[in-house]
């Protein structure tokens, strides 16, 4: 699928790897719609979520690729915010021909620590989320004769861990819901993928995973983050949001693949 002008709605786009997709898109000639929920708190989680401000920020940095870029509030728990955020996207936009959905939380835990809400919030946001998402735009991406969704997983939905028991229940979901869905749409020619990303720089690591490594490898955080690299991946090298935007652009324009799962892990897993 050429991309050049076609429209792309990704969710949690205001910073991380979201962010690294919709400048990826944008730099392939897509429009995009930009969603994330606005607000940092999250009380089933211990670090904070993108503020509205980083949402703006991230639109700005889009359109100056030359693009139309517009920033959507919604949550994607939330059935009636996607429904909106769909009709926006057609209004302003004219249609909807891709979908990315990346929006995603971790909590960490032993399964016998792990709160019932902390759980549910997960499940929520990774798994549901996705699901809703789909549900509101496929009717508008039937309309056109082709289309692209690419479901943001990871390599915990490939080989579970101790510890982020939720996190990795939910991406092993994230990995099947992929494949039903690209059953499902591929008579309507549009296509269902996923990425899983390995190990980046983000939120998720610098504020959750790396404190926790760091007291397992007796170093601060951002040592142990290296460490982490060089123990975990053939290529010795952490991956960037820029690698995973690569890879969903490359998921969008491949014509003939779908129900595919690609590891962006430096060979930090291979199945
Ligand atoms: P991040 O926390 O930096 O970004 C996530 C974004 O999603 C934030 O902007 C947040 O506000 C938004 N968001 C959270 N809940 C939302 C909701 N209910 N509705 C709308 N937006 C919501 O994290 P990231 O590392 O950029 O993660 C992006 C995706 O990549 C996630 O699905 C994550 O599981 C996946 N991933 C990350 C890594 C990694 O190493 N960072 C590895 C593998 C997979």
């Amino acid at each position: 699928m050429e991309l050049k002008g076609k429209n792309a709605i990704v969710t949690g786009a205001a910073r991380g790897i979201g962010r690294g997709i919709a400048l990826k898109l944008a730099a392939a000639g897509a429009n995009v719609a930009l969603v994330d929920l606005g607000s940092p708190a999250d009380r089933a989680l211990t670090y904070n979520l993108s503020a509205q401000t980083e949402l703006n920020r991230t639109v700005e940095e889009v359109k100056g690729i030359g693009v139309k870029a517009i920033p959507i509030l919604a949550d994607v728990t939330r059935f009636a915010d996607l429904e909106r955020m769909a009709s926006e996207v057609v209004a302003k936009l004219g249609a909807i021909d891709i979908l990315v959905n990346n929006a995603g939380i971790i909590a960490f835990g032993p399964v016998s620590g792990l709160a019932e809400e902390a759980w549910d919030r997960v499940m929520a946001v990774n798994v549901k989320g996705q699901f809703l998402c789909a549900k509101a735009c496929i009717p508008h991406m039937m309309k056109q004769s082709e289309g692209a969704i690419v479901n943001i997983a990871s390599v915990a939905g490939k080989t579970g861990h101790g510890g982020i028991s939720a996190y990795c229940a939910s991406k092993f979901a994230s990995v099947g819901f992929t494949q039903s869905l690209a059953e499902e749409l591929g008579p309507a020619n549009i296509r269902v993928n996923a990425v899983c990303p390995g190990y980046l720089r983000t939120a998720m690591w610098t504020d959750v995973l790396g404190p926790i490594v760091g007291v397992q490898y007796g170093m601060n955080r951002e040592a142990a983050f290296d460490e982490f690299i060089a123990r975990n991946t053939f290529l010795k090298r952490e991956q960037t949001p820029a690698d995973i935007g690569e890879a969903v652009v490359y998921l969008c324009q491949a014509e003939n693949i779908t129900g595919e799962t690609i590891n962006v892990a430096g060979g930090g897993e291979l199945h």
